[in-house]
């Protein structure tokens, strides 16, 4: 151990209280024996620091920071170095207000198009996600500060996310929903993690051996700190034992609890001793730092740099007969209000207050736009306004050409809750009909942070996705319309002709108590190209101003090698991507996989020779039955490709394998070998499972009642035997109905976020209580109000 002295000088009571958050951005510190206090701070896009009133859904102001684009936009870059850097960047900001662990960036997978949170997020590719995340945490950790990858694992739902189990059989998550964090964590070397809300498998990920001892620190050789995400510590103890370093934010029991478990005999003091030498390590390196750093940076060269990274993470998705660039000559005609009010980040946790902001309507007149006018043409929260679609069509008239501006509003990507559907709002396709009918040039410009189904805006001549783009978005995308700057970024996730084509459509979100992964290793463009389903627009996909040609493959033992030639006329970009896959193997596979991709820059007429290596990811598949990554013998196709579904070269390699162990008896996985997913039978995917599947529903004692526990959650307690817990969800419920019915979608999702999907653990540890106050309350619950109420009131008699 590292800090043996000191810890030899801390109490048992100090070395528990050091494992657990001092505050709700803090952690505790001896100043007599020279251990600081480290501040945590959101987030993954930019510094939340919050100066005064703290909260983890961003609802109270943050100091001022910049608001870079968001993860699922940068993804789009396919550019690590660009992320690396937008990691020095966050990390400046964090040194500068004396943060040593900065939350982020998260990293989990978009499996389902619904998940509110997938704005915050990298990609559908675990591949791509774990290459951009480790990037960004090289970059923060330059600055001294620690990052702090999240949410570890399988946390692909909003909704319930403090109790739901994910269901996932092994080799789907390991290959879908920890390759990245094993990227991240091998090739960024975070120093700290940040376990998610939900259990896996059955056991809370805090409380996981599997997931934190076995995989995270055996075989990763992760020796940073794991942090529980807020008040999403369920056992303080069992998360000791699986080596949970910090339990955040403060608790009023989680101290006394490790205190009397290692009392009692329960656990070994050395175990609290092991955490606290790797949090030690954390605080010290990172104080350090820290504390040296200059306390300003500089706004506008981060502003600037947030622009860079926004020009490049805009993807065309349409261009039909040149429409864009715009010529400086055609006249234009703005509509739609995000173009006056961007719509540049998501809503919660990760909500960044920005030191500026850009609004197309300003910025327009900085490039060769000849723009004629600007109309909001509907409400940006959804209500029907007939007159705003006249004055929209009346300026439309005057013009050559119409900017749409679309998009979904901050309240409905949120955390804490996931989308209804995803759809564009109705009242924004009524104007964009109506201006569609005008027979003009028409353009749109989308904003949002994850997939929206696009049929509703077909026909426009061009489609800009902006993304999130972060406080410098605005001018960007002007840039790109004029011309300036030839877009590149490609789609990190698929884009659904429809909801209901997404392989976990049937199953998603988990209701009750379990998240069934049915649709294992079929995400995204993995079961779209599988299954031939079409998609709107595919994985991969991005069109550019310029065009470029594939030539001259070529396959060694190192990689594959080809030439890029830029075969138009403009300066631009191009993101070459190498799938694998292997036709007769004995496993099931999807039909492609990513396994490498580079972003290449190329003059108009120039060419490239491209080498993209192979690593220890790009043949391997995780083996259920030797429980170890093995590599099948034979030949496999090595695509590249300009998208998942575009594929330019091909070669083929041969492999001599690592086993011949079959994992999996193939008349028992009829929809896996088939990739026909969406009706998996309880018989199939318990056989993939290798194990029952755990009960879905509530257990309820009789007809619609249950006994309340500390992780039933307020939606619960519509069960629970006393009036005092239906009475309070029926409240809930009904503010929230209430709340929506009158246009309040911002105060319903706060208390579906804050309040109907949150434990009484998570009521508990937000408010402050004791574990007997929280007693209390499951008692009031349960049926015996008045003695709830005095075990609440009262306090515990010392013994
Ligand atoms: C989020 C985390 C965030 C934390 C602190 C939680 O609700 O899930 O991502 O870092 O709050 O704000």
């Amino acid at each position: 151990m590292k800090y043996k002295d000191i810890i030899s000088k801390l109490t048992l009571k100090q070395k528990a209280a050091l494992m657990t958050g001092k505050d709700f951005w803090s952690t505790v510190e001896y100043e007599e024996l020279g251990i600081p206090s480290a501040s945590l701070s959101d987030g993954p896009h930019g510094l939340r620091k919050q100066a005064a009133a703290s909260d983890h859904l961003g609802l109270n102001a943050s100091v001022p920071a910049t608001c870079f684009p968001t993860a699922a936009t940068m993804a789009n870059t396919w550019n690590e170095e660009l992320g690396e850097r937008l990691g020095e960047y966050l990390g400046e900001e964090a040194a500068a207000q004396r943060v040593n662990v900065l939350l982020g960036p998260g990293l989990n997978i978009k499996r389902n198009p619904r998940c509110g949170r997938n704005f915050e997020y990298f990609s559908e590719d675990p591949y791509l996600a774990g290459k951009m995340a480790a990037a960004y945490v090289r970059g923060i950790q330059k600055n001294g500060v620690s990052a702090c990858i999240k949410h570890f694992a399988a946390n692909n739902q909003e909704e319930r996310r403090m109790v739901l189990d994910s269901v996932v059989d092994e080799r789907t998550l390991r290959e879908i929903y920890l390759t990245g964090f094993e990227i991240a964590v091998k090739e960024g070397k975070p120093r700290a993690i940040m376990s998610s809300y939900n259990k896996l498998n059955g056991e809370f990920t805090n409380e996981n051996k599997h997931l934190l001892q076995d995989i995270l620190r055996g075989e990763w050789g992760y020796n940073g700190v794991v942090v529980t995400d807020w008040a999403g510590c369920n056992s303080r103890v069992e998360g000791a034992k699986a080596g949970n370093e910090l339990e955040m934010p403060s608790c009023k029991y989680g101290v006394d609890d490790l205190v009397k478990t290692v009392e009692s005999g329960e656990i070994e003091e050395s175990v609290l001793d092991e955490c606290i030498d790797r949090l030690l390590t954390l605080v010290y390196a990172t104080d350090n730092a820290v504390k040296g750093a200059p306390e300003t940076f500089n706004i506008e060269e981060h502003h600037a740099f947030a622009r860079k990274c926004a020009e490049e993470s805009i993807v065309l998705l349409e261009n039909k007969n040149n429409a864009l660039p715009l010529s400086a000559l055609e006249k234009v005609a703005v509509i739609g209000d995000f173009a006056q009010n961007p719509r540049y980040q998501g809503a919660g946790s990760s909500v960044v207050n920005p030191t500026k902001l850009d609004k197309f309507t300003d910025c327009v007149k900085d490039v060769e736009i000849n723009c004629i006018g600007y109309e909001k043409g509907y409400d940006r929260f959804g209500k029907r306004k007939n007159g705003l679609i006249k004055k929209a069509a009346d300026l439309a008239a005057k013009a050559d050409t119409i900017l749409f501006f679309a998009g979904l509003d901050e309240v409905t990507e949120a955390e804490g809750l996931d989308r209804e559907n995803i759809k564009i709002p109705e009242n924004q396709i009524e104007c964009f009909k109506a201006l569609k009918a005008l027979g003009k040039k028409l353009v749109v410009v989308l904003s949002c942070g994850s997939a929206v189904e696009l049929k509703t805006l077909g026909g426009a001549d061009a489609l800009l996705h902006a993304y999130l783009g972060g406080q410098a978005g605005a001018i960007a995308v002007a840039e790109v319309l004029c011309g300036k700057v030839n877009p590149s970024g490609k789609l990190s996730e698929s884009y659904p002709v429809e909801y209901s084509d997404c392989s976990s459509s049937p199953y998603f979100p988990g209701k009750q108590m379990t998240a069934e992964y049915r649709e294992g290793l079929y995400v995204g463009y993995r079961y779209y190209t599988s299954a031939n389903v079409e998609t709107a627009y595919p994985f991969g996909y991005g069109l550019s101003y310029t065009k470029f040609e594939y030539s001259d493959i070529t396959v060694d033992k190192n990689g594959v090698n080809f030439t890029i030639k830029n075969a138009g006329t403009r300066d631009g970009a191009e993101v070459a991507q190498l799938y694998v896959s292997m036709t007769g193997s004995g496993i099931f596979r999807p039909v492609r996989e990513l396994k490498g991709f580079k972003k290449v820059f190329l003059k108009a007429g120039e060419s490239k020779r491209v080498e993209i290596p192979f690593n220890e990811y790009t043949f391997r598949y995780f083996n259920v039955k030797t429980d170890k990554w093995e590599e099948e013998r034979g030949e496999y196709m090595l695509e590249i490709a300009a998208s998942c579904t575009d594929v330019k070269l091909t070669e083929k390699v041969y492999r001599d394998g690592t086993t011949d162990v079959l994992p999996y008896e193939k008349e028992k996985l009829p929809s896996y070998y088939s990739a026909d997913i969406k009706k998996v039978s309880d018989e199939e995917f318990t056989y993939l499972l290798g194990r029952e599947i755990p009960p879905s529903g509530y257990d309820f004692y009789k007809k619609n009642r249950m006994v309340i526990h500390e992780n039933c959650t307020v939606a619960d307690l519509r069960y629970s035997r006393g009036w005092t817990g239906r009475a309070f969800s029926g409240v809930i419920r009904f503010a929230i109905k209430f709340m929506r019915g009158i246009g309040k979608r911002t105060t319903a999702n706060t208390l579906v976020m804050g309040v109907l999907h949150q434990p009484v653990r998570g009521i508990a540890k937000f408010g402050s209580m004791s574990r007997r106050q929280m007693e209390g309350l499951l008692i009031m619950f349960n049926g015996k109000f008045f003695k709830g109420l005095k075990t609440f009131l009262t306090k515990e008699r010392k013994k």
